[in-house]
């Protein structure tokens, strides 16, 4: 993965991201079904008085899960307490946070389907019932301890939904998928995050910056930094078409904002397996990746650009595919 794609953010990247997040449902751009759902779920627990069902968000890093857990809460004028999987490592952990929640507060717990399979087990009686039953000591003389919580909303986010076991999904009033944003919409993000950033950009390079964006406003936003950051060493600030081309070329990202493992997967049906058919496992043994990943992260991307088509007996890269690497079409074998 290169810099851009990176998922572990810096400090100072975070600070940015944070920066950059809408405040309010409408300032949040595309994903109009999940956002009138929401608007819907949220009004009518309103009206009832009542707290809002759990939620489950799934899709690829960068999509806008995180922000849509805090829209939520901001919406809700609640409280939000955000976590992710790995980080509950023990029940104990997991119990601390549940115990501090209020009424109809919101606990985000980011990355989900990474939440031990014990402390797992905790979080189903806590958002059916809203308890938990603790166990002291071990053996014959076990004794189980119930501890009451307030009613609050769970929002869990997911980039693998197929890794989410049966009683947790069932557990989920809600749930949503994110899917890649169109280019006319990662076009609308980068014009907002360039007016919040005061940076002077015009039309066409914010629509070449979101064009190689891999329809993810994550990396929309991280390649506009970037984009500024050349601008205004070579161009007294301001960023036009030829300074956005300049600045994305040099730090790698090509025309699709493809990644390495992107164009890995590409090369490998290519020059492995003939262009294809060949089925996701085959792919996930050469490109040595976990075939989840692949099915859930990568293909449905490629596959939205037009590199990949999925076939019944297999994958098959495009002639756009083989264009874009610089093979020539079916002449390669
Ligand atoms: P995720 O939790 O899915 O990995 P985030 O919610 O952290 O993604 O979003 C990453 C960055 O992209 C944040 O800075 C966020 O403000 C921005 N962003 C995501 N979705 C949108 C959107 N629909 N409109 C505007 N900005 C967005």
């Amino acid at each position: 993965m290169n810099q851009i794609l990176d998922e572990k953010l810096s400090l100072s990247e975070l600070e940015y991201e944070n920066s950059l997040r809408p405040k309010k449902l409408s300032e949040f751009i595309g994903q109009e079904k999940v956002k009138e759902n929401l608007e819907i779920f949220i009004k009518s627990a309103k009206k009832r008085n009542d707290v809002l069902e759990h939620i489950l968000i799934s899709g690829p890093p960068g999509l806008g899960k995180t922000t849509l857990a805090i829209l939520v809460a901001n919406e809700l004028g609640v409280n939000i307490k955000t976590t992710t999987g790995p980080v509950l490592e023990r029940p104990f952990d997991l119990v601390g946070i549940l115990t501090s929640l209020k009424k109809g507060d919101i606990l985000f717990i980011d990355e989900i389907h990474r939440v031990p399979k014990i402390v797992e087990e905790y979080l189903y009686s806590a958002m059916e019932d809203f308890v938990i039953d603790v166990i002291l000591d071990k053996g014959p003389s076990a004794k189980t301890f119930r501890i009451r919580l307030e009613r609050f909303t769970l929002i869990g986010a997911t980039t693998r939904m197929g890794l989410i076991s049966q009683p947790l999904l069932g557990r989920f009033g809600i749930i949503f998928h994110l899917d890649y944003y169109a280019n006319e919409e990662i076009f609308k993000i980068v014009m907002r995050s360039s007016k919040i950033l005061n940076i002077k950009v015009d039309e066409e390079s914010a629509y070449e910056i979101a064009r190689r964006s891999r329809g993810t406003p994550r990396i929309a936003n991280r390649l506009l930094r970037r984009v500024r950051d050349f601008a205004e060493v070579k161009n007294n600030g301001i960023v036009n078409l030829e300074i956005t081309i300049h600045a994305l070329e040099s730090i790698g990202v090509d025309k699709f904002g493809l990644d390495d493992l992107d164009k890995k997967i590409l090369r490998t049906i290519i020059e492995k397996f003939r262009g294809g058919p060949v089925g996701i496992k085959t792919i996930s043994l050469a490109v040595n990746e976990d075939s989840g990943t692949i099915e859930e992260i990568y293909e449905p991307y490629l596959i939205r650009v037009g590199l990949i088509e999925r076939t019944s007996r297999g994958r098959i890269a495009t002639k756009l595919a083989y264009e874009h690497l610089g093979y020539e079409y079916n002449k390669l074998f």
